[in-house]
């Protein structure tokens, strides 16, 4: 985001890119005149690029737009001469650099990611949850919130390892609620289970902090959910914040500001 003062160079040096790169990398003309409050593309050259199977009902347009790249990039790219005839099955090569936010997990995670496309506007708020057990993982817990009765298993839209049990130590765990664009289950009112993105880190964090790996995939996961959903820092909280007296989830050793600051910072 473009602040008050911002130069084009200043905000190259910042990330670690050029001025020509971001100034190609944004269509942008003129760069004495940026526009406070725009956001630009950053494009890291650390990036990798993924691969993308195309599916049923995807168009070379779609696909761009959920990887932050433009069409035409990804037509010359994979040399399509006609973006309109894109094959179920075909690999596209698609350039990492086209976010800021993906960069952060790994291929493999923002490729899964990427696959989903968000309900528009549906989504305004992000809660951080933990699991209250030391030792679990997702699958386990699916079954345990079936038993319980709730209509599609697993409450949250994501859950991320601490590496107790059969996932590794951050890995995020996409459930069916994400997949299928269904409401959370995992806060009290319905109001905020249709609006509000659930995010399970698995541990007792009354007991002991999470993971350097868990805090680097839940800042990473915020991030592109942030960007896809458009929602702003503020709106990412934690669940004893958005319902106070009810719950000391996700404990006393998880600390929101400090994460707030590492979101902010970026
Ligand atoms: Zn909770």
């Amino acid at each position: 985001m473009v602040r008050k003062n911002d130069t084009l160079h200043g905000i190259a040096r910042k990330y670690g890119t050029s001025a020509a790169d971001l100034k190609a990398y944004n269509n942008i003309s003129n760069p004495d005149l940026l526009l406070v409050g725009s956001k630009l593309k950053i494009c890291s050259k650390q990036a990798r690029n993924v691969t993308y199977v195309v599916r049923k009902g995807d168009s070379l347009a779609a696909v761009a737009s959920r990887f932050g790249v433009k069409t035409s990039t990804l037509a010359r790219i994979n040399r399509i001469s006609r973006p309109d005839l894109i094959r179920v099955g075909r690999k596209l090569t698609v350039p990492a650099a086209g976010g800021t936010a993906p960069s952060r997990l790994p291929a493999v995670q923002r490729q899964a990611l990427a696959k989903i496309r968000p309900t528009p506007k549906k989504w305004t708020k992000i809660v951080i949850h933990h699991s209250a057990t030391p030792v679990d993982d997702a699958v386990n817990m699916h079954r345990v919130h079936e038993d319980r009765g709730m209509e599609n298993g697993l409450a949250y839209h994501f859950v991320i390892s601490n590496g107790s049990r059969k996932a590794s130590d951050g890995e995020i765990y996409i459930s069916k609620r994400w997949k299928d664009q269904l409401d959370g289950g995992h806060v009290k009112k319905l109001a905020w289970n249709q609006t509000c993105i659930g995010i399970c880190l698995i541990g007792n964090f009354e007991l002991r902090p999470p993971t350097t790996k868990q805090l680097d995939a839940l800042l990473g996961l915020c991030e592109y959910l942030m960007e896809q959903c458009n929602i702003s820092a503020e709106k990412v909280t934690t669940h004893k914040i958005l319902h106070p007296g009810h719950t000391v989830c996700p404990g006393k050793n998880f600390s929101l500001s400090a994460f707030s600051e590492k979101i902010s910072s970026r």
